[in-house]
């Protein structure tokens, strides 16, 4: 019986790593990308991050919107598939975490070839800027000090406050791939963020993904071995692409402990790009402008082609020495 299903156990791990597999075939080479996943971030009742105006769902969704038009137009023969289109969690989820989940499983189930997730950034305090005290001067106040017989007459000096606006000027963008095992050489150039959970993709992993099932851990190993080079590649680009409009980048960052759910989730190459940070008031303003989010798209469109011609030109060079 034991015999039995450790068996039927090592069929199914050989056909989740077989279906993987299959998508690893079409890596490289001409058809290297037939499916590309567009992610916009949270939606619903999940709003992300808060604008002034605005929220980062609804921005995601109008970037990714875009990109998935540009890209339509400059690569007619790739699908581009979208997580959602409204302003909706995927898959009509009930919590964030189910909203993650269907993105993976739309992901995987589509066979991606890529996944790329749109997303605004927030630091941790108000949108757009605060009103802070400080201290301007001292002015004397007489005060009493002391009862009864001991009663004194006292002179202080009593601070004068002033009322200034404190503005959130954190601005950039930064481009997340899943951290990979820690201990592989590949991931030690890539800066390692300390996530402060501001941004509520960060979930805790292990409340909605067993990290210790045999599928997670083959999937980790996979990621790894065949997804985290392309990954990390892609990520490059876009923060290339990003200095290159003027932007201020922040470069390609991973984070650890609480590991971006969505993209560990997917068998496939994929990235979180944070496009700005909505808690800066121009840098809200440009991202819900036209000019901004053509500006975006234009920017992940170019790191995507460069990226795609990579793929096809890895698979010439090896057809030019065989055997190797
Ligand atoms: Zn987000």
């Amino acid at each position: 019986m034991l015999k039995m299903r450790k068996t039927i156990l090592s069929l199914c791990l050989a056909a989740s790593c077989l279906l993987i597999f299959s998508q690893l075939e079409a890596q490289s080479g001409k058809n290297a990308i037939r499916t590309v996943i567009i992610d916009p971030g949270h939606g619903g009742k999940d709003p992300g991050a808060r604008g002034l105006f605005s929220t980062e769902a609804q921005v995601a969704l109008e970037i990714s919107r875009k990109l998935g038009k540009a890209l339509e137009a400059e690569f007619p023969q790739i699908k581009f598939l979208y997580t959602r289109t409204e302003d909706v969690l995927p898959g009509n989820a009930r919590t964030v975490a189910e909203g993650l989940r269907a993105r993976a499983e739309f992901a995987n189930q589509s066979r991606g070839d890529l996944f790329i997730s749109i997303h605004l950034n927030a630091t941790g305090q108000r949108a757009g800027g605060w009103y802070a005290k400080r201290v301007v001067g001292h002015k004397p106040k007489v005060v009493y000090v002391g009862k009864g017989r001991k009663r004194k007459k006292k002179t202080i000096q009593q601070p004068i406050y002033e009322s200034y606006y404190v503005k959130n000027t954190r601005v950039g963008t930064e481009t997340y791939i899943w951290a990979a095992d820690r201990s592989d050489d590949k991931s030690a150039y890539i800066d390692v963020e300390d996530e402060s959970g501001e941004d509520s993709t960060a979930v805790d992993v292990n409340n909605i993904l067993d990290l210790n099932s045999p599928e997670a851990k083959i999937r980790a190993q996979l990621y790894t071995k065949y997804f985290f080079k392309n990954s990390a590649q892609l990520a490059s680009y876009v923060e290339e692409e990003f200095a290159k409009e003027g932007r201020q980048s922040f470069g390609v960052k991973q984070r650890n402990n609480k590991g971006i759910w969505v993209l560990q989730a997917t068998g496939m190459p994929s990235i979180l790009v944070e496009t700005g940070f909505i808690t800066n008031k121009e840098e809200e303003e440009y991202l819900n402008s036209d000019k901004g989010q053509q500006e975006v798209v234009e920017t992940v469109v170019n790191a995507f082609r460069r990226y795609k011609s990579e793929l096809e030109n890895a698979r010439h060079s090896q057809k030019a020495t065989p055997g190797k």
